[in-house]
């Protein structure tokens, strides 16, 4: 049976608002989007983070259904990409060539904990998905690396740009027609939406809003990141690089024209204020201890926003009649954005048959 087309209103034009703008729009289902900033340059977590989507790495810190639902959008953001990048003649980088873990000869164990790790988390199944390379299968992975003799590859791991991800989203939703509505700050209720234009009413109303949802999900909260985005032609990254320290723990991501993001702190506090001068160090020195050459890379952008995180650090997809509320994608937005897209479509189908059942009977 066909979906009901429906008359839709999303609060909040963040990574998780724009995907299921996009993906609902697709559907034939009216869209209205409110965004309380602007559209081109947005204000929330999406903007600032680094783009992998590497469920095995984030498995170290994270229970399982992190796992398990990063790896049901790895299903799906190929063939998500393919069809934006077709649609708006936009190239949005989505790479799949996996991530290298590495870590310094005297720090050689953190590469043993975390393989043990994943072995526990996983038992059989961490086999395929885990290589330990020496010293020539890494030089053959990432040249630059030759300080380090030993590291891990993820081969099923990849990245996304997201400075290119977000243009192209809001290109796909003006060309399909969704009513976009910027520097509207949206209070959310069931079937309704309010603003400083008066009260609306829609068949249903989803609030994407992160750490603006504050007042309504209990125990939401912000967990400060910071990065550095660093430009050199001297090294040159072949994919996401993780160094595994025991104090610091450093992403390298290299993205287009020499640049690369480097990050990323995690701090319990929802400060907005500008990166500190201890981080910028710390990220510099683990950065440059990977590569010398780093030292003369220029620092091109600091970037800093809040990740909206839940009290036990996992996302909720939460339904009522005429309101569903997906929040608390914490470190792992776009990891598993588009496994929360399917769940909160699946909660749309569950809000229209009730509403068929209730209109026949
Ligand atoms: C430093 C850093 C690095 C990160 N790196 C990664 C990574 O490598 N991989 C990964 O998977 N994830 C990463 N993340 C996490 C990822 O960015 C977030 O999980 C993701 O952005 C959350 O998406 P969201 O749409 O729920 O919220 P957001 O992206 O924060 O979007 C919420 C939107 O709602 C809008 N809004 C707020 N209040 C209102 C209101 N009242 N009315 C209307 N609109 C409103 C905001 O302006 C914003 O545009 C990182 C985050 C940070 C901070």
């Amino acid at each position: 049976m066909a979906q009901a087309e429906l008359n839709i209103a999303i609060a909040g034009a963040g990574l998780m608002g724009r995907l299921l703008a996009w993906r609902l729009s697709e559907k034939s289902h009216r869209i209205t989007l409110f965004e309380s900033g602007s559209l081109e340059t947005p204000g929330g977590a999406c903007h600032t983070a680094a783009g992998m989507i590497s469920p095995l790495s984030e498995l170290f810190h994270c229970p399982l259904p992190i796992y398990e639902l990063g790896m049901q959008s790895l299903q799906h953001w190929p063939q998500w990409v393919k069809q934006l990048e077709h649609q708006t003649g936009s190239q949005v980088d989505y790479r799949q060539s996996g991530s290298v873990l590495i870590a310094h000869p005297q720090d050689r164990n953190e590469l043993l904990q975390f393989q043990q790790e994943l072995n526990a988390k996983l038992g059989r199944e961490s086999g395929g998905q885990l290589q330990w390379l020496d010293n020539p299968a890494l030089r053959n992975l990432e040249p630059e690396l030759e300080r380090f003799d030993q590291g891990l590859f993820l081969a099923s791991e990849a990245d996304i740009d997201n400075r290119k991800l977000l243009p192209a989203l809001l290109q796909a939703l003006k060309q399909n027609h969704v009513q976009l509505r910027e520097n509207t700050p949206a209070e959310c209720c069931p079937g309704k939406i309010e603003s400083a234009g008066g009260s609306e009413s829609f068949d249903l109303v989803i609030d994407t809003r992160g750490l603006g949802a504050r007042s309504q999900i209990q125990g939401l909260r912000g967990v400060r990141g910071e990065v550095m985005v660093v430009e050199t032609p001297e090294v040159q990254l072949q994919r996401p690089v993780r160094l595994l320290h025991p104090r610091y723990q450093l992403y390298a991501v290299p993205r287009a024209n020499n640049r690369t993001v480097i990050g990323a702190t995690e701090i319990e506090s929802d400060d907005l204020s500008p990166i500190s001068l201890r981080s910028t160090m710390e990220l510099s020195s683990a950065l440059y201890s990977i590569h010398p050459a780093f030292a003369e890379a220029r620092v091109i952008e600091t970037r800093v926003n809040c990740r909206p995180a839940t009290m036990d650090n996992l996302p909720v997809v939460e339904s009522e009649s005429g309101l569903i509320c997906v929040n608390g994608l914490f470190r792992h937005g776009y990891l598993l954005a588009p496994a929360l897209v399917q769940k909160a479509e699946s909660e749309i189908g569950k809000q229209t048959q009730t509403l068929a059942t209730a209109q026949v009977t």
